[in-house]
């Protein structure tokens, strides 16, 4: 008895060329090309851009001017009209399919007037105008789309100058899942898997995609298909996660949760539910044997240091060292004199971190110390001494922790604060230090809230932990969207009037991107009109990228001492500012900065017990720049404006931000798929628990997955 060949796997279809087709001839291969379609499985995997629906299609007559529209029409003359600079065009003239004509005019598209011939098909889509008695489209989008008949048929992408109609791909296309008939197309995703999920088979998806019925198997299709690429991506993050935990060789610490309860109790306040929960989940990663891969994502001011000390001081008793690590010296500074405040309250009263060791009462002395580039020689000695012999129990640092003759006795912990973010080479680095006994348990702090899924696809090969809820007592901030340049005294006035009450503030200038100098250039112009109006009676500095740093630290500094009433500042103060006295934010040019920028940035007033004022001020606001100021406006929930963002942000899918040749994934959204994301998320590791994709699916992961795709997720 003859074996049934076995279906065709992903690299099968990767090893058949295109000219293997019929209709593969080498033109059409050739524009197949420079489409990026080399093989067979490529050509599956170009999925149409969108569909046409023949017996919805609207005709000419239909139309209304100044209306959106779509129309199929035949190009019935065209011709090239030369003129001087860009006015040169293309007329074309069409008619619909009854006969009704259109003109379509093109500007500064010279090669139309060799794409459109005569009798073509074409689908325009455009604003419908009316043009000395005519009716007319300039500069309309076009799918050449063959003379195909026909219910609804699929479009696919093309960049104008490849010389094939969408009609000829499908066609190619056709061909290609008939040829495919006879073996069949492998499915190695387990049946169980699908069954629960309601999804159709691979090789009907792909006939599906290609070649719908109706907009309902469109759906059947995509839901497979995205489901397969978040699969794929997700058993790459599980399984190396899983990698991790296996591998390396753990610390399993002693934690005394006595301790650290009476730890808590003494904490000038009680911990939210959030820092709670997060605690435990920390605490339960640290007595594991396995090393800890955990992110901590928590806005500013939502509490993470005393979270982070929690844990140092878990691993600290039970024998570790701890290591914190910040971006930058401002900020290392910061998070070493949050600690040392934090456990001087513990101290009663026994006179803070006298020679860097401080005695809890009742619990063990712990001494901590801070490691910059600008630690002086001396300190710097006896501090690697300390780490060295273990005499130093916790340190808080910047690069200089990585550097050259760092080692620790045995580090059990590295917190890494990525306000910004470190490469993944600095947090390893950071973790080989403490090699003797283990890998030391790592956990990431974020202060960059994004949404769960996203969370789930970034950040994907570590365990998340969110601080979604702000310690009370907290002022708050009042936000309010400044449209009209009649509400802007009004700014003005509050921000006088809290420097009159002693308070402080900030005035961030429009971001403009595509230069420094001509954003400090525009910050020095706001500068000078505040100074010489509005704010004529205030001390303000000026803070701009352009300033050497020697310039900016003492502007920082004496800003926070309180010597100056206003920073005039570009988004350099995003970095690590931290001036509680500070309770009002005027953001000029709000429609420059994303959702997250701008809550970001107003998270910088109100933390305290003052109340704080944000105004994001922008003149005639587009529709879309109106909806991210209303959510501001109306949410100061970093998580709910994350999904909000993605929600306005529209399509995309999500690789959209960056530049990769081909990806894997080509349909999956972050927006329009979120609930497929959790369950590829499960499914990926309940086949990993199950003893990892068989090989055929593995295979096609090694295959689809490029260099980009798996850097991408490797940024966590
Ligand atoms: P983050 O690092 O997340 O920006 P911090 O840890 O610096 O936030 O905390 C901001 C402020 O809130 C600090 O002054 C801290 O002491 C205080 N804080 C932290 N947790 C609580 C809490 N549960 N209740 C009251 N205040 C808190
Ligand atoms: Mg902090």
């Amino acid at each position: 008895m003859v074996e049934a060949p076995a279906p065709l796997t992903w690299g099968d279809l990767a090893e058949i060329g295109l000219e293997r087709l019929k209709r593969g001839g080498r033109r059409r291969v050739e524009a197949l090309g420079e489409l990026g379609v080399e093989h067979l499985g490529d050509l599956l995997a170009y999925y149409p851009r969108r569909y046409l629906d023949r017996s919805r299609e609207a005709t000419v007559g239909e139309l209304q001017v100044g209306e959106d529209a779509m129309v199929l029409a035949t190009v019935e003359k065209v011709r090239a009209i030369p003129g001087r600079n860009r006015r040169a065009r293309v007329e074309a003239l069409v008619s619909d399919r009854e006969g009704a004509p259109l003109n379509c005019v093109f500007f500064n598209q010279p090669w139309r007037a060799k794409q459109l011939r005569p009798e073509m098909q074409a689908v325009l889509y455009g604003r419908l105008e009316e043009f000395r008695g005519a009716l007319q489209m300039t500069n309309p989008v076009v799918d050449l789309v063959g003379n195909r008949t026909g219910g609804i048929f699929a479009v696919y992408p093309m960049s104008a100058k490849a010389s094939i109609t969408t009609w000829e791909i499908a066609d190619m296309v056709a061909e290609a899942l008939r040829r495919c008939e006879q073996r069949g197309i492998a499915d190695p995703v387990p049946p169980d898997l699908l069954g629960a999920h309601e999804l159709c088979g691979r090789f009907e998806a792909l006939r599906l995609i290609h070649n719908p019925e109706s907009f309902a198997d469109v759906t059947v299709a995509r839901n497979r298909l995205v489901f397969d690429e978040l699969l794929r991506m997700q058993l790459v993050l599980v399984r190396r996660k899983r990698e991790r935990e296996r591998a390396g060789e753990g610390i399993a610490h002693q934690v005394d949760r006595a301790l650290l309860e009476r730890f808590e109790q003494r904490l000038p306040f009680e911990l939210t539910a959030a820092q709670s929960r997060t605690v435990a989940e920390i605490l339960d990663d640290l007595a594991r044997p396995w090393p800890m891969h955990r992110l901590l994502q928590g806005e500013v001011g939502s509490g993470k240091t005393v979270v982070a000390l929690m844990a140092m001081l878990a691993v600290v008793c039970g024998g570790g060292q701890a290591a914190l690590m910040a971006p930058t010296e401002v900020l290392a500074e910061q998070h070493h004199l949050g600690l040392s405040e934090l456990l001087s309250s513990l101290d009663g009263g026994a006179g803070g971190l006298g020679g860097g060791r401080l005695n809890l009462g009742g619990l063990p002395p712990v001494s901590l110390e801070l490691l910059t580039g600008r630690t002086r020689a001396g300190g710097r000695e006896r501090i690697l001494a300390g780490l060295a012999s273990g005499a130093v129990d916790m340190v808080v640092g910047t690069h200089a922790l990585i550097s050259e003759g760092v080692a620790f006795e045995s580090l059990g912990l590295a917190v890494v604060d990525e306000q910004h973010r470190f490469g993944v080479e600095q947090r390893a680095a950071l973790r080989a230090r403490g090699m003797t006994g283990g890998l030391p348990d790592v956990l990431v702090m974020t202060a960059t809230p994004i949404p769960r899924t996203a969370a789930m696809t970034v950040y994907g090969d570590l365990d998340v932990s969110r601080l979604d809820e702000l310690p009370s007592g907290r002022a708050g901030v009042t936000t309010r969207a400044v449209t009209e340049a009649r509400q802007q005294p009004a700014v003005w006035e509050r921000l006088r009037s809290e420097v009159a009450a002693g308070r402080q503030a900030y005035v961030v200038c429009p971001l403009i991107e595509e230069s420094d100098k001509v954003e400090a250039a525009g910050a020095e112009a706001t500068y000078d009109e505040l100074r010489a109006g509005e704010l004529a009676e205030l001390r303000v500095g000026l803070l701009h990228g352009r300033l050497p740093a020697s310039a900016r630290e003492p502007l920082m500094a004496s800003f926070r001492r309180g010597e100056l009433d206003v920073l005039v500042a570009t988004t350099v103060i995003e970095v690590g500012v931290d001036v509680a006295n500070a309770t009002v934010m005027v953001i000029l040019g709000a429609d420059r900065f994303g959702i997250a920028q701008l809550h970001q940035l107003r998270g910088r007033v109100g933390r305290g017990s003052e109340p704080g004022w944000c105004y994001l001020v922008i003149e005639n606001p587009s529709p879309a720049a109106q909806l991210r100021l209303q959510a501001l406006v109306d949410s100061t929930d970093g998580f709910e404006l994350s999904e909000i963002d993605l929600e306005l942000r529209g399509e995309g899918t999500l690789m959209d931000s960056r530049q990769t040749g081909r990806s894997d994934l080509r349909l999956a959204s972050l927006r329009r798929d979120r609930e497929w994301i959790p369950t590829a998320r499960r499914a990926a590791e309940a086949i990993c628990d199950a003893g990892g994709p068989d090989p055929v699916l593995a295979a096609e992961i090694a295959l689809l997955l490029s260099d980009a795709d798996i850097d991408y997720f490797d940024k966590s």
